[in-house]
């Protein structure tokens, strides 16, 4: 396991559930740490019970339906008082999630710029098999009315492929050939924070 796409994976579940408290985290974190998430089948994990974090069952059953995530232990004693919170069983299988997402291939190309006015236009027809995100960073800023930024944009996509992009910087149009090459999802989520 990687530190980095740790730390990532948990400022995801920290900007997904901002009112929970450090030891919520904490006990998600140690519970994936110690590998007790397995994949069952579809929107079905698996997560082995942890005496040592109150557990009283060897396994718990974790499932997404509709969105929304149930735990086998919202059916035990403590199910009443329990169903109201998001247990951390399943903070650690949305951990996992996290995790597995970010390392997980994508094929990316990185566009650097610096302009006041910026647009990228990626073709209509690849909308939903082509993602991009960006980071904008104001580099000047002595005209207060035109910044001047930098920008970072990142186009990627779950399958290798050339595309053709238009950019727009300060009025002039570039035509791009964009090559989106091997990496992976966490290197995206770095280049743009
Ligand atoms: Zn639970």
């Amino acid at each position: 396991m990687s530190r980095e796409l740790i730390d990532l994976a948990i400022e995801r579940l920290r900007e997904d559930f901002p009112s929970k408290s450090k030891s919520w985290i904490r006990r998600a974190l140690i519970r994936f740490m110690k590998n007790t998430v397995k994949e069952y089948g579809e929107n079905v994990w698996v997560v082995k019970g942890l005496p040592e974090l109150g557990d009283k069952y060897l396994t718990y059953v974790v499932r997404l339906r509709d969105g929304r995530y149930y735990c086998s232990c919202f059916e035990s004693s403590w199910g009443l008082r329990r169903k109201s919170e998001i247990c951390t069983h399943i903070a650690a299988v949305i951990l996992y999630r996290n995790y597995k997402k970010l390392d997980s291939e994508v094929y990316a190309s990185v566009i650097n710029i610096e302009c006041v006015d910026y647009f990228l236009e990626i073709p209509s027809e690849l909308k939903g098999k082509v993602k991009v995100v960006r980071s904008v960073r104001v580099v000047d800023s002595s005209d207060r009315l035109n910044p001047r930024h930098r920008v970072t944009y990142v186009v990627y996509s779950s399958e290798p492929m050339e595309i053709k992009a238009r950019l727009i910087c300060d009025g002039e149009v570039r035509e791009l050939s964009l090559r989106l090459a091997r990496t992976r999802r966490y290197i995206v989520e770095l280049l743009v924070r």
